[in-house]
């Protein structure tokens, strides 16, 4: 297996990021500020979403002299242990934000092993979505500085991030798999097909309620769509029997055995608290929330409100979200076309009221029974998904922020407008999170961050998704 070590300074959160990703329970915490614990570098079997690797933590072995430079003698350790790896994990702190033994760290990264691929992790970035300090986020920006590429904001302790985590992981993961095995003399030249596999399956979860359809669902699209390939280096058994292939593109299903078989969505809060339907939602791409379009017809109400909540929850973690309405089969023939037809305006209509801020999710009606529709859901999984993927140009984003500030209603309506806005930035994508500097006093409030996102969905045609806007003061 691939070799992966956790490097930082003390106290970032390395070994709560090893136990997560060895799914260890212990508390040992050994990122102790100044403690001086001799012992061997920590080794165990990662799994991250079916991608595997060992994952070795150095936490307790790095020591700082007096003018915090790496205590050589620890660092030989390190040193050994990190030239057997192909990748380092490179953790910094979000809260506590870039601190010059960061720097240190990455020099030393850079002249110990420079064959050796870095991933930046910016951990204990739990709500940094909703951060409206923008702290957390300026500390991404300062983790850009060193020099390792897009930094992932994760948190360790909660496990936000992980998706993202594993996309950043998994080329190299199967890089240096393929590299290992080339070693081996295992594997024959890549053919041009398996280039084109190598691209990243979109990581689809199908959420509702028991009784929906979600089984017959995905049988019928695993059924039609999947293609048999052999096990993938770095993947378990598990995470293949859940992959196909729509139109030449992967597709995952995330966790679906904890969807189907473990998760017992209640009504109220009680929903939310459903670990692995968490876990699902986290670690998918785009969730596919089906609902019963006969229970539509009866009810008059597509949601419960277990799946208004689910429908904001993935919302508000950032996830694409494509609504299907299933069994459309019981509502067929000319005696129910008044009730289809009601169908088709309730369900949207109602999604409008419950996400009032993201306009135009998609819904889609099938027939899983009767395998009606499946193409239709992906095609509109591949479009949301794609759009959750864009990335502006800063150029791009300034010469539309000019444009649509002048339609905003404060200065067509000629009031002097208070904070000025100075320019925007994309600072991530999936889902797309842009800041925007404000200069002056006082902030953009809530109503001018929504102005934004709706002119932003109407020009880029990012309907559907969901948009981050977070704010800093250029002071
Ligand atoms: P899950 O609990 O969401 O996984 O739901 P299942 O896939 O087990 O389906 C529950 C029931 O609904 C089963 O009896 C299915 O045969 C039925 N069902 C699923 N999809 C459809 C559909 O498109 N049309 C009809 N008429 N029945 C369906």
């Amino acid at each position: 297996l691939p070799k992966i070590m956790i490097v930082g300074r003390p106290n970032v959160g390395k070994s709560a990021l090893f136990n997560r990703l060895t799914h260890r329970r212990e508390a040992l915490v050994y990122d102790t500020p100044g403690a001086h614990v001799t012992r061997d570098v920590r080794e165990g079997i990662a799994k991250l979403a079916g991608l595997r690797f060992k994952i070795l933590d150095t936490a307790g072995l790095e020591t700082f002299t007096e003018d915090e430079s790496i205590l050589a003698r620890t660092a030989t350790i390190t040193a050994n242990a990190l030239g057997k790896c192909q990748i380092a994990l490179f953790l910094v702190d979000a809260r506590a934000g870039m601190q010059p033994q960061d720097m240190d760290v990455g020099r030393w990264l850079r002249k110990t092993a420079p064959h050796v691929k870095v991933v930046t992790a910016v951990n204990k970035a739990e709500g940094i979505h909703n951060d409206s300090s923008g702290r957390l986020m300026a500390a991404i920006g300062e983790a850009h500085q060193l020099g390792f590429g897009d930094p992932v904001p994760i948190s360790a302790e909660s496990g936000e991030g992980m998706a993202d985590l594993y996309d950043s992981l998994r080329p190299l993961v199967e890089e240096a798999q393929e590299e290992i095995e080339k070693d081996r003399g295992g594997v024959q030249e890549i053919k041009e097909e398996d280039v084109n596999a190598k691209a990243l399956p979109l990581q689809l979860a199908i959420a509702g309620r028991p009784n929906v359809g979600k089984s017959t669902l995905v049988n019928a699209l695993l059924r039609e769509e999947r293609v048999l390939t052999g096990p993938e280096p770095g993947l378990t058994r598990d995470s293949i029997s859940s992959e196909f292939e729509f139109n030449g593109k992967k597709v995952r299903l995330v966790d679906t055995a904890g969807w189907l078989q473990r998760v017992q969505v209640k009504e109220g809060p009680a929903a939310l608290s459903a670990m692995h339907a968490r876990k699902g939602v986290m670690m998918a791409h785009v969730v596919a929330l089906v609902v019963d379009g006969e229970e539509v017809a009866n009810t008059r109400s597509s949601m419960r409100h277990a799946e208004a909540a689910l429908a904001r929850w993935v919302v508000q973690e950032g996830r694409g979200l494509v609504i299907v309405v299933n069994k459309m089969d019981l509502l067929s023939g000319k005696e129910n076309a008044k009730i289809r037809a009601d169908v088709m305006k309730a369900v949207p209509a109602e999604i409008q009221t419950i996400l009032p801020q993201v306009s135009g999710v998609p819904v889609v009606f099938v027939s899983a029974l009767e395998k009606k529709g499946g193409a239709a859901i992906m095609r509109n999984v591949f479009e949301c998904y794609e759009k959750w993927c864009t990335r502006l140009t800063t150029a791009q984003l300034n010469r539309w922020l000019r444009k649509v500030m002048s339609r905003h209603p404060k200065n067509m309506s000629g009031i002097k407008y208070g904070p000025k806005v100075k320019f925007m930035t994309q600072v991530k994508a999936r889902p797309p999170t842009f800041v925007v500097f404000v200069s002056g006093s006082g902030e953009l409030e809530e109503t001018d961050l929504r102005f934004l996102a709706s002119a932003m969905r109407e020009d880029f045609g990012l309907d559907g998704v969901p948009l981050r806007i977070l704010q800093r003061s250029t002071k």
